[in-house]
């Protein structure tokens, strides 16, 4: 868990106070398909605008939608993940509403039977699990982009908006979450939860950056402890964890510090800003659309059969929550350790590829390997670990070496930057280098007595009760065979020598 709030509400440690925050989120994730929702146009995030266009998309009249099965099959498999029941029957709306962007009018989209609904995603804050109830994933179709012309980029800065198209019709799939979550940090966390959830799906590409992953937050307070819900703020622009993080935050002490003077919440939409770290009023509840929903008559309800959902479910993959469990129960792994390798699809086939070819024992020592040096590198290097060079059996390799004794665990660690940089199998440069470690009783003998014959009174001292200076003469030893001399074996040797 990152980042702690300055928003003091009854989950924190600290004593409880006065209000606390009711949230529930909207996400939006853009489908990774090949095509677009109703039409053969391929997704083309970052191409030429309106190069990737039909009359489909385009709205144009006397076109009739036809509903991608591949759209399908993954929206389903985000339902199942989340724990939804999967309808038998869903149908496709008509949104009706006016925007430049959006070529028809209306959108296509799922209004009161959704293609799922009824699920959980359980949240790991570390001291506690926060089960947030899925309200409905739906399946709708994207709009286009406007882009107002000008430096800013801002509306109002700007003297025309001009449109691209290619985004129009491109597969969504949204989220709703019941209004479960009780904390900014919860926020955030589920909405990490979610993200890596939908990445081991393989299903979208998840940037928020990009756009493909968006968050809508809802946000009420309420007096703490007081059951019922005080009247809510959707916030806009939370386009980063932090941002979505920040935004709540802030909503959170602008609700409550009217509560505390007795004035009333305005039901609206607000607008994030994250450069001044506020947000400002986009409309409220009388100027809210009235979408007008009536079913598409173009489109048939959406009929899924249990062969088909079956079908869906047995491509699912293990997915983070249940991998963490298995980590812990199966390898003993600590939980934070399995967290960390978990949260990544990447990171944990890498880790179960090393759990297959270490064998159980020397499985902690693979995990630490990945959590700690392995990732402070990637980190460093800002790539993935799949980009790395340096495969699961390699690492295994250099793995076997440090259990075995072959090599210390401080010479490891040059190795493997060695490793990372020159992408080189480690026997070959613990070859090349000479650095294989002195387990040799005689000639670590040798180099003992010389070192305790040159700081004789260092090692008086350490008869005379001064038990520190054996790390001195440690250090002698290990500097005199470059790092290289087995430190169980040097310290053993030592104390008997020193005893004797
Ligand atoms: P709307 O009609 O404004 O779209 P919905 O009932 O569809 O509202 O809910 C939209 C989102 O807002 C959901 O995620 C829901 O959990 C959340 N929500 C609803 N009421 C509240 C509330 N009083 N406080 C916080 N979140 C809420
Ligand atoms: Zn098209
Ligand atoms: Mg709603």
């Amino acid at each position: 868990m990152t980042g702690m709030n300055n928003i003091k509400n009854s989950n924190n440690a600290e004593a409880p106070t006065k209000y606390e925050a009711v949230i529930g989120l909207e996400t939006h994730v853009e489908l990774s398909t090949n095509t677009k929702m109703f039409c053969g146009c391929a997704l083309s995030f970052g191409a030429e605008p309106n190069t990737h266009t039909c009359p489909v998309c385009l709205g144009l009249p006397g076109t009739l939608p036809v509903i991608n099965a591949r759209a399908v099959q993954f929206a389903v498999k985000i339902g199942l993940a989340l724990n939804c029941t999967i309808n038998a029957s869903s149908i496709f709306h008509r949104k009706n509403y006016f925007y430049p962007d959006m070529p028809k009018n209306y959108q296509i989209s799922q209004y009161d039977k959704p293609l799922a609904s009824n699920g959980f995603l359980d949240v790991d804050m570390g001291s506690y699990v926060r089960r947030v109830g899925i309200t409905r994933v739906h399946m709708e179709e994207d709009t286009g982009k406007l882009i107002h012309t000008g430096s800013s980029g801002r509306i109002s800065e700007s003297d025309a908006s001009i449109v691209d198209f290619n985004r129009a019709g491109t597969p969504l799939i949204e989220i709703v979450t019941e209004p479960d979550i009780k904390t900014p940090a919860e926020a955030k966390e589920y909405l990490i939860a979610l993200r890596n959830i939908i990445l081991y799906l393989d299903v979208s590409d998840c940037s928020m950056e990009q756009g493909s992953l968006r968050c809508d937050a809802n946000i009420s307070v309420k007096p703490a402890g007081s059951s019922g819900m005080g009247t809510k703020t959707e916030i806009k622009n939370l386009n980063s964890f932090r941002f979505l993080q920040r935004g709540l935050e802030h909503e959170f002490e602008r609700q409550s510090a009217l509560l505390e003077e007795g004035k009333k919440i305005i039901q609206q939409t607000r607008h994030y800003d994250h450069i001044t770290d506020t947000t400002k009023p986009l409309r409220s509840k009388e100027e809210a659309h009235d979408y007008r929903y009536f079913p598409d008559p173009d489109l048939v309800p959406l009929i899924m059969d249990t062969g088909a959902i079956e079908e869906i479910k047995s491509t699912i993959p293990e997915l983070p929550g249940q991998k963490i469990k298995r980590y812990r129960e199966s390898f003993s792994l600590a939980d934070e350790t399995a967290r960390l390798l978990a949260a990544d699809k990447d990171t944990a086939q890498y880790f179960d590829r090393c759990a297959e070819i270490l064998g159980r024992d020397k499985l902690k020592a693979a995990a630490n390997w990945i959590t700690g040096d392995f990732a402070a590198y990637l980190n460093k290097k800002s790539v993935k670990i799949n980009q790395s060079g340096i495969s699961a059996r390699s690492l295994c390799s250099l793995i076997e070496m440090i259990e075995g004794g072959s090599i210390s665990s401080k010479i490891a660690k040059s190795v493997f930057e060695e490793m990372a940089e020159n992408k080189k199998e480690p026997a070959e440069i613990i070859k090349s280098k000479n650095l294989e470690q002195v387990s040799d009783e005689g000639e670590l003998e040798k180099i003992i007595d010389e070192v305790i014959s040159v700081n004789s009174e260092v090692a008086q001292q350490f008869r005379n009760g001064k038990d520190k200076a054996i790390g001195f003469l440690i250090g002698q030893v290990m500097a005199k065979t470059k790092g290289k001399a087995n430190p169980a074996l040097v310290n053993s040797i030592m104390l008997k020598k020193l005893k004797s």
